[in-house]
């Protein structure tokens, strides 16, 4: 039995046999050849590339059926290349130069096909490197005599133990087996993390070595609660983790039973509880947890999941979907938030040195007018289909805003010539996660009908800390006196003009923050459907004045440990809590 210490990212306690899934991690073998031998590993390339075209046609087989033809046309691309002479040649030359084996030559010739198109200047070719790079490992795999299990194809329920899960990898699993998640990489508000806690798996990252603790077929339990994966339990151990999950099954159970009744405090504050989503399949379990809406559509997932850009229509029905199963709640739709994490096929700018202060969000919308104007057009006429808002992504100041905000009138001209239908009165607001929005809050609330406090980012940005970095992530604090101080300054002046606030990042369905949030006037939570019922509970247990009054204490203190302290144990005093803060 071993036991390894991640951050609980995913609540809930899973119990199973392990997958270890190494897609990311091939180990390349090197070896010489000689003069003789170089005849057959050509020939070895070939019959690899052979079988990994076959490979792709067979897979375009099974999706073609019910998908659009935004979502394979990246496979065409992979069979022109896997068929180009010239690819075919490099590899030939490469054998003869080095004089080692294919899959090392191979290797060699994906590296510097990727370093030539990174450095140029034309963003259509920096593109293509994603496709190199799935080619090539599609075709490594062949040759290594791996069997490449995708996760979609898994058919037996496991916990899914890997390195690196990204957003799109995770969009693609067979969530009905996938029981649990341990994961080497990652942060608590990392997209694969907030992935997991909208599938509801339980999830433990940033455990650093855990791929190599584990084989696949060890029985593992991942304790999203805690942070803690136990490899090979003993059997007392495994028995009292049997006798927790069901107590969490039953408390789960228990708290869904609030469902019909409002978030009301107990002297009569009614609040706002939405839900945030990546996919429109996830509006049953939204409307099954008692949310008053959607305050968050990630948008930018439709685009992870078909590998590339979506077309007018493709993004149209998505939108109407999410709005018709919706039925007249509010539905906040978020433009395209590409960039970071969030990397997509067709983008530009692939490979920055600073991704997360580069071109993301709406700074690679103002630049893709393109791209932006088509979203901006479907999601108006999607508008006549419930209650639409629109939230531009990763404002900084006025200048991006007004920019936005005229592309966005123009488009209503062009809709409003061609005579095509859609809402005038959609209220327009922004997301509030990079510190200079928060800290000129006061002038941009002047320009727009709400905000929504996006405290992924905005932690991130203040405290310097990337949020998927699990070396740094003790230092993620979302009771940092300095975020804290950016969250007041953003409600007080919000309210002077009259606006609401909400709060869309992982902060919003913490427990722990609950009562904060409530004191300092947040209008409106935003969280993975499955927190609602525990936020709803703490909100209709408690009245405004002693939330106030707890935030008159902790704006007081000097440290993130000694608010965390503080307020661990003034919620535990107060409430039966089971995760971890
Ligand atoms: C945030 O930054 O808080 C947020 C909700 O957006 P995302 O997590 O998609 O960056
Ligand atoms: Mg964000």
């Amino acid at each position: 039995m071993k036991n390894l210490k991640g951050i609980p990212a995913s609540p809930g306690i899973a119990i199973g046999k392990a997958f270890l899934y190494l897609d990311d991690i091939i180990k390349i073998p090197k070896y010489e050849v000689s003069e003789d031998e170089i005849h057959l590993e050509f020939t070895r390339f070939l019959e690899a590339t052979k079988r990994a075209s076959e490979e792709i046609h067979e897979i375009k087989k099974k999706t073609s059926s019910g998908k659009g033809n935004d979502e394979i046309n990246f496979l065409d691309s992979h069979l022109l290349m896997l068929n180009d002479p010239e690819f075919h040649e490099k590899v030939n030359t490469g054998l003869k130069n080095y004089m080692k084996n294919v899959e090392w030559v191979l290797f060699q010739v994906m590296e510097e096909l990727i370093e030539k198109l990174n450095s140029s200047s034309d963003g259509y070719l920096r593109e293509r490197t994603i496709d190199i790079h799935d080619v090539s490992k599609r075709v490594l795999n062949h040759l290594m005599y791996r069997v490449r299990i995708s996760l979609a194809d898994l058919s037996e329920e496991v916990i899914l133990v890997t390195h690196n899960l990204l957003p799109s990898d995770a969009l693609q699993m067979n969530k009905r087996m996938i029981k649990g998640i341990a994961m080497d990489a990652g942060g608590k508000t990392s997209h694969t993390a907030i992935l997991a806690r909208s599938f509801e798996i339980p999830a433990v990252l940033g455990l650093s070595s855990i791929v190599q603790n584990v084989s696949t077929g060890d029985e593992i339990i991942v304790d999203g609660n805690k942070g803690v994966v136990i490899i090979n339990p003993d059997q007392s151990t495994k028995q009292r983790y049997l006798i927790s999950q069901s107590e969490w099954q039953r408390r789960e159970a228990e708290l869904l039973t609030l469902n019909e009744l409002p978030a009301e405090t107990k002297d009569g504050k009614l609040i706002k509880l939405s839900a945030n989503i990546e996919v429109p399949e996830e509006t049953d379990s939204v409307l099954a947890h008692g949310a008053d809406g959607i305050g968050l559509f990630r948008s930018e997932f439709l685009f992870l999941q078909s590998k590339g850009l979506s077309s007018e229509e493709t993004q149209y029905e998505y939108y109407t979907r999410v709005l018709k199963a919706m039925k007249g709640k509010p539905v906040t739709i978020r433009t395209l938030d590409v960039g970071g994490d969030k990397i997509i096929a067709d983008m530009e700018g692939l490979g920055e040195k600073n991704p997360l202060l580069g071109w993301r969000a709406i700074r690679y919308c103002l630049a893709r007018e393109d791209i932006f104007k088509t979203q901006l057009r479907a999601l108006f006429r999607a508008s006549i289909h419930g209650d639409l808002k629109i939230m531009f992504p990763m404002i900084s100041g006025l200048e991006e805003l007004s920019r936005a905000e005229e592309i966005l009138e123009e488009v209503k001209e062009e809709l409003g010539k061609e005579g095509i239908s859609f809402r005038e009165d959609i209220p327009v607001g922004i997301m509030i996660e990079v510190p200079s929005a928060a800290l000129t809050a006061d002038i941009l609330a002047k320009r727009v009908d709400f905000f929504s406090l996006g405290t992924n980012d905005l932690i991130q940005y203040t405290v310097a800390v990337d949020r998927g970095n699990e070396k740094v992530a003790y230092l993620y604090e979302p009771f940092h006196p300095g975020v804290l101080r950016l969250i007041k300054m953003t409600i007080d002046s919000a309210h002077e003009q009259g606006i609401p606030v909400g709060m869309c990042g992982e902060m919003a369905g913490d427990p722990m923050a609950s009562i904060i949030l409530l004191g300092l006037g947040l209008d409106e939570y935003s969280m993975s459907p499955f927190s609602i019922p525990e936020i709803k509970k703490i909100v209709r247990s408690i009245t405004i004045a002693e939330a106030e009054e707890l935030v008159g204490t902790i704006m007081e203190m000097k440290s993130f440990e000694e608010i965390d302290h503080f307020v661990n144990v003034w919620m535990h005093e107060r409430f039966d809590l089971v995760t971890a803060s």
